[in-house]
């Protein structure tokens, strides 16, 4: 392996001990303490999992978190109030709603409902329009957590080729509006599974983000002489968990490079816990 390993743990760490000193001073100096309240529908392990370390960390952090645990017999209009509930109650700073919920239940509105100056997640239309137009309120998480891992290396964006692959709301999209704002200077290219010659276009990457969500999709052959990747994608396949690149043959030709697990994983619940302290702040 000759890239430089980007330690997703250990750059975590620091912004979590950054939150840590800044809620014990926030906390010392209102009488408030940050309150995140998380909703998990149904018992899909990983989601359980994800959940249960959210709340850990917050722990951690002094952070107040509450977990609410629906059945997967819930109904839309059971859960739409039991985020009406918690945008109502003062004494909630942030509201997560973990996805995926099951299949009878529709997402949009419910993100649509969470009151913006509580969405932790960055997933409020209003909170993407903000961040879109380079004045965000919150920052979404898993974005803004591999924007913090390239600021933490000093990869300089300016003018680079970005590809990011996958278009999602929750990592795709946003990511790639990240790369692009003023400040970052990116040149961004979105592919995505109705993109043609996709292994062309990942082969003029300065920078890669994969956020597929297909195991080893990114192969070593794709990846450019010294170019920087980073891996979103979390498969578990046969108990193990497994990025959308094919680290070993990446790790060959890239200049750095993200493990999975271990790299963007940590970075996102470390960037909820910073989101959860800012709608704190701005509550009071
Ligand atoms: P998603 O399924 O919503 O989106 C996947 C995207 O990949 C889609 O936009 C689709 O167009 C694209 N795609 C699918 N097949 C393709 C193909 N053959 N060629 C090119 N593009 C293709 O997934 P998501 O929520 O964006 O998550 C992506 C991955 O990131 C998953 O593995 C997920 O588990 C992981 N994830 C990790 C974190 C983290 O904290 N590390 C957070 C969120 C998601």
């Amino acid at each position: 392996m000759s890239a430089k390993l980007i330690d997703g743990k250990l750059i975590s760490a620091a912004v979590r001990k950054q939150v840590t000193e800044e809620t014990s001073a926030f906390t010392a100096e209102t009488g408030v303490t940050p309150h995140l309240a998380a909703v998990l529908v149904g018992d899909d392990p990983a989601s359980q999992v994800y959940v249960r370390n959210k709340e850990r960390a917050c722990r951690k952090c002094g952070l107040k978190s509450t977990l609410y645990r629906l059945s997967d017999k819930t109904t839309q209009q059971q859960l739409m109030d039991l985020v009406a509930e918690l945008n109502a109650d003062e004494s909630v700073h942030g509201i997560l709603v973990q996805l995926p919920l099951p299949d009878h239940l529709d997402s949009t509105p419910v993100l649509d409902s969470i009151r913006p100056d509580k969405d932790v997640d960055g997933f409020h239309p209003e909170n993407v329009g903000l961040m879109l137009q380079g004045r965000p309120r919150f920052l979404p998480c898993t974005p803004h957590g591999v924007m913090k891992m390239l600021a933490h290396e000093n990869i300089d964006t300016t003018g680079k080729h970005a590809v990011v692959i996958g278009r999602s709301d929750i990592v795709g999209k946003p990511m790639a509006g990240l790369l692009v704002q003023k400040g970052s200077d990116a040149t961004v290219t979105i592919c995505h599974s109705r993109t043609t010659d996709i292994a062309a276009v990942i082969r003029q990457a300065d920078i890669v983000v994969a956020a597929v969500g297909i195991p080893e999709f990114v192969t070593g052959d794709m990846i450019k002489p010294d170019a920087v990747v980073i891996d979103v994608g979390i498969n578990r396949v046969n108990d193990r968990l497994v990025g959308d690149v094919e680290f070993s043959a990446a790790a060959e030709k890239a200049s750095a490079i993200t493990p999975v697990p271990g790299g963007v994983g940590p970075m996102t619940i470390a960037m909820l816990l910073g989101n959860t302290l800012k709608a704190a702040k701005q509550s009071v």
